[in-house]
This record gives C-alpha cells, structure tokens and sequence, in this order.
C-alpha cells in the first residue's frame, strides 16, 4: 500500500465517495463491497490468515504501514492547505479534545446507550442455559422430522437475532457518543463543526437502535418465558431512540452516501 495507490483509487469511478464513513461496517452483510473502497484496501491488506490474526505480528505489521501512509497524507494535505502541523499547540488541542469527549458521553442518550450494553451481557448471561434448551429443542425436532414444523428455519432466525443484537450492542454507543462529539464541539467557538457528520453518526445508530429492537422482537416470539426481561430491554431501547430522535432532529433527513441514494446501484 501507498500513497499514490490510494488516490489513484479514490478516483476509481467505481466507489461510492465515502460511503464507509456512515455504514454500520458489517461488510459481510453489506450489499455494497464492491463500490467501498475501503472495502477493496481492506481485501488487498488484510489478504491472508496471518495478517488477519491479531496475535501474528504481520496483522501489526500492516497496521504500522496504514497508520505510516495515513500519516503521510494528513501531512501532504496540510502542507497543500498551508496548515503549519509544527505550530499547533498540540496540548491544547489534547486537552480541549479531552473535554469535547468527556462531556459527549456524559449525554443523557450517551448514558442509556452505554447501560444498555450492560443490560444485554447481563441477558446472556442469565440465559445461557436457556438458549441451550432451545438449541436442544430444534435438535430433537428436527430428528423427529414432524410435518409442519420448520426447526431449521427458526434456528436461523434465532441465530439472526442474536447476530444483529450483538453486532449493534456496543455499535450504538459508540456512534452515539461521535454524534454527542461533533454537537459539543458545535458548541465550541474554536472547533470545526460538522452537523452532517453529527447527523450522519446519530442516523447510524438510530438504524442500530431500530434493527436491534426488531431482533428483540424476533426473541420474543422465541422465548414467551422471557417476555418480562426482554419487554424490558425494548422499552430502554425505545427510550433510547426517543431520546436520540429528540436530540438530533435532522438525522433521519440525513442521507448517507450510496445507502440512501438510489441512484447508486450495488
Ligand atoms: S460501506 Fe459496506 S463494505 Fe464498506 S465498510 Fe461499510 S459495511 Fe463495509
């Protein structure tokens, strides 16, 4: 990887102009690989089991080399936008940036989103044996091979549900808080301030919060038994997205590079 490879490929015609900076980086799920070009650097970076294994020091090896080449394109651009990085005061910027983050996450929305995570560890943890007994339970239906029933099916809607909470748990959190980020430094009369990127972060994680409380849903069906502890996780999640809704009204009008522009196909 380089540099000049790199802008050579941001003017491929073929990716969607940041299109990864308001996904939900499920590229596995994702319907637009092959027009990320982040995807694409990804692939080619990250192309063999060692460099993907975060115990091998080839994975920390290629993660030097992208921080190396990041580094020298934040200083390239700089340089071309007759920014001096020498003479910023960079404890200064540390402690005001110290400051727009601690006060992002002491948000009230930031606040839920983060008991929530706790909330839905406590969940499985209570409910190993549980999901065990179910897992035995389409085992033994399957085996018995009874007409009109679909063990299967249900076993993969299961597993879904269970997929999309763990994948949004700790996603919504921190979407929230880069939100909470770019709104306290709106406040700040020093800072560069982004609504798009506040909105565009807060509309991923409204997605998150919605997706979430479908899987939920989804559980419920499932686990009848359960309805009390998961109709509890459904309505913090509901306050959640009240409360995020309240706060960043914009965000649902936001629209995301290629998700939300039909004109760009998959
Ligand atoms: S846009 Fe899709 S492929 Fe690209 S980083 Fe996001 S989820 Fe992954």
């Amino acid at each position: 990887m380089d540099k000049e490879y790199i802008k050579k490929l941001a003017k491929d015609p073929r990716f969607i102009p940041g299109i990864y900076n308001y996904c939900d980086r499920w590229c596995e799920r994702c319907a637009f690989t092959s027009r990320c070009m982040n995807y694409v650097l990804s692939e080619e970076d990250f192309d063999n089991p060692q460099s993907q294994d975060i115990s091998n020091k080839a994975f920390w090896d290629k993660l030097h080399e992208i921080f190396k080449v990041t580094l020298e394109m934040v200083k390239e651009t700089a340089e071309e936008m007759g920014i001096d990085l020498n003479a910023i005061d960079r404890e200064e910027i540390d402690r005001q940036t110290e400051q727009v983050h601690k006060t992002a996450k002491e948000q009230l929305y930031c606040q839920v989103a983060l008991s929530y995570i706790k909330k839905v560890d406590s969940w499985f943890d209570s409910n190993k044996g549980l999901l065990e007994n179910k897992a035995d339970e389409l085992q033994t239906l399957a085996q018995a091979d009874i007409p009109d029933t679909r063990p299967a099916d249900e076993a993969v809607k299961i597993q879904d549900c269970f997929e999309v909470i763990r994948w949004y748990q700790h996603q919504i959190y921190v979407k929230l808080c880069r939100a909470a980020s770019a709104n306290v430094r709106g406040e700040l009369a020093d800072f560069e301030y982004s609504p798009e990127d506040a909105n565009g972060s807060a509309k991923v994680a409204i997605i998150g919060i919605e997706r979430s409380i479908a899987a939920w849903g989804g559980l419920l069906n499932q686990f009848p038994d359960q309805e009390q502890s998961i109709l509890e996780l459904l309505a913090h999640l509901k306050n959640l997205l009240r409360r995020v809704e309240e706060a960043f009204q914009d965000a649902q009008s936001f629209v995301r590079p290629g998700f939300d522009q039909p004109d760009w196909d998959s």
